[in-house]
């Protein structure tokens, strides 16, 4: 016997493609799609905006969909992940996709936060008054924070910020 994953209707004949039943099943496509589609947007805009800030939004959107997603999976919904570009499925379940873009997200802000310190660095080494080079210092100190707070591995920005803390004992 059979049950819709979404409105938990169930009987001996009950038809369920996908693990929902008729009824169901129209408004299930079209919330995959519409999944689908905020997907490639989030996706695309990753790759386009310049500020690392808005960035990691987007990033976020992704992980919120794919969580989104794997909700109706749960539920046992049959959806697969999929490539947020493509829309092809992905050949792992979705809490190794989940996972990857995380890590995916981890690496970009890692990479970022990087450069990010030696502008500091740089910027600070010409400050024309100690008051000004503890200002970048302190500035930057606060932006690795913040990201930290978005990482699932923050003390992947360690790296950078021991490139940076030695400036304060200059002060
Ligand atoms: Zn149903």
């Amino acid at each position: 016997m059979g049950t819709c994953a979404i409105c938990g209707k169930s009987g001996w004949f009950l038809s369920l493609p996908g693990g929902v039943c008729r009824e169901c099943l129209p408004g299930v496509e079209n919330k995959f799609s519409e999944i689908q589609s905020d997907l490639k947007v989030a996706h695309r805009a990753i790759r386009r905006v310049r500020t690392l800030d808005t960035r990691v939004g987007y990033f976020e959107d992704v992980l919120r969909l794919y969580e989104e997603a794997a909700g109706y999976a749960k539920r046992g919904v049959e959806i697969r992940p999929v490539d947020p570009e493509t829309g092809k499925p992905l050949n792992c379940s979705w809490e190794e996709a989940i996972q990857q873009q995380r890590k995916a997200m981890d690496e970009h802000i890692s990479e970022e936060i990087l450069e990010d310190v030696q502008k500091a660095l740089a910027a600070a080494k010409v400050a024309t008054s100690s008051k000004k080079q503890s200002a970048i210092i302190h500035k930057m100190l606060l932006r690795i924070d913040s990201f930290r707070e978005r990482m699932a591995e923050p003390s992947m920005l360690d790296e950078a910020e021991s490139m940076i803390t030695p400036m304060l004992d200059d002060e």
